[in-house]
């Protein structure tokens, strides 16, 4: 039987929601490019509810457990002593979310001879050495598409919010102001502007096709260009690198995965090549940009805003940087993990652990590495 740890952020501090928002979800059929929902046997939660928390569970003990298995969920991830740490050495499966990301070094990896498989339940294993994992032949999968869409969602909140200067202007609400003039002073329409994707897959594309409507200008760098159909359809222009793409960008939105070639992509020297007064939204993940770097152009104006929920390291500590730069618009990192979100992570993860128990392939789509290599989507989205 197996041991799983499993690591999620803390409940709310107030306890679980004893009544939601809403009472339903409503029922997502298939993804845009026709790809199925998770298809789990059976889920023992109530699509809507707080999952992504401890007491939340993935609502994944009854089924662990009615099969004989040893289920630990924990917050403690970081730092000498962490439940994580200490219940490692004989862990079979580790799973953990972005959010709050188990960080899964060649360290720990090393320190856990039994490890067959981590799951992220959410999109991004950046978190996890992919090249120790491969090295240890450990099984790295992720429920790709399941916050594809909801991360897009709050692309386009973040872009709006940053060029129509929302959050400022709320405040002055809340402040008990009547200040139009303070509010406006640094609010534009997007209506005209250049919007450009680093990356154009499940995330970028989404973004794109979302902003359309507001006659924006749309562009895209990925590595990948998409059919000559959908450039056509949305009038994209293609960039054959991200230099390109950013000088002639009003707003950037990063969709890339962390790894070698994207870390620290926007340093100094790229952000200078941007637009004066250009803006950033970044929800892809947080070292795609140089920290410092970004809070400097904030301060000298060559950004307008910078937005984003992507942080290193997560969480992130109480003097990041980030929480007082000027004009910005971030959040600590939710996009993927609404309750719309975790009922889709939580089956998905529900499916690839009956795959693994069972000894039914995981769907290709949902691997990053096995069998000693990038696999599936891995080896279209990730580097060795
Ligand atoms: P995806 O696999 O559909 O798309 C990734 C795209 O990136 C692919 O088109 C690939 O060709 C492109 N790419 C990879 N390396 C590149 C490079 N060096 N230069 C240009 N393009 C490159 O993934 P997705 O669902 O769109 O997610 C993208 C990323 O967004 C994830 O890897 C993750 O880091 C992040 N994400 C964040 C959240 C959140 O909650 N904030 C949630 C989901 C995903």
């Amino acid at each position: 039987m197996a041991k799983i740890i499993c690591v999620l952020y803390d409940d709310p501090i107030d306890g679980m929601p004893k009544i939601y928002a809403r009472d339903d979800l409503p029922k997502v059929e298939t993804y845009a490019d026709g790809q199925k929902l998770p298809t789990p046997n059976g889920i023992d939660f109530q699509p809507g509810e707080l999952l992504g928390s401890v007491s939340g569970e993935l609502g994944l003990r009854k089924y662990l457990e009615g099969h004989g298995h040893e289920l630990i969920v924990t917050s403690s991830k970081d730092g000498e002593d962490s439940v994580l740490d200490r219940e490692l050495h004989d862990a079979e499966i580790v799973i953990s979310q972005p959010f709050w990301p188990a960080y899964m070094t060649a360290e720990r990896i090393s320190k856990a001879p039994k490890l067959k498989m981590i799951v992220t339940a959410g999109i991004g294993s950046d978190h996890t050495d992919l090249a120790a994992a491969s090295n240890h032949n450990i099984t790295v999968a992720e429920v790709t598409y399941c916050n594809s869409i909801s991360v897009a969602e709050h692309v386009v909140m973040m872009i709006l919010g940053l060029v129509r200067n929302y959050i400022p202007s709320y405040q002055w609400v809340i402040k008990d102001g009547w200040n139009i003039a303070d509010c406006v002073a640094r609010s534009y329409d997007v209506e005209g502007m250049h919007v450009g994707t680093v990356a154009a897959g499940r995330i970028g594309l989404a973004v794109l096709r979302r902003l359309k409507p507001f006659d924006m200008h749309l562009h895209y760098f990925d590595r990948h260009r998409l059919p000559v159909s959908v450039e056509q359809e949305l009038n994209l222009h293609w960039h054959p690198n991200v230099e390109d793409m950013v000088k002639v960008c009003d707003v950037v939105t990063i969709n890339c995965p962390l790894h070698h070639e994207t870390e620290n992509l926007f340093d100094a020297a790229l952000l200078g090549k941007m637009k004066r007064g250009a803006y950033i939204v970044n929800t892809a993940r947080g070292k795609i940009v140089d920290r410092d770097a970004v809070v400097a152009a904030l301060e000298s104006g060559q950004l307008a805003g910078y937005a984003g929920d992507v942080w290193y390291p997560q969480p992130a500590p109480v003097d990041h940087p980030w929480r007082k730069m000027p004009h910005h618009g971030m959040t600590p990192h939710i996009s993927g993990t609404s309750l719309s979100a975790q009922a889709r992570y939580a089956a998905g993860t529900r499916e690839i652990l009956e795959c693994y128990f069972e000894g039914r392939p995981i769907r290709d789509e949902y691997l990053i590495v096995d069998k000693g290599g990038l696999a599936g989507v891995g080896a279209r989205s990730y580097s060795k």
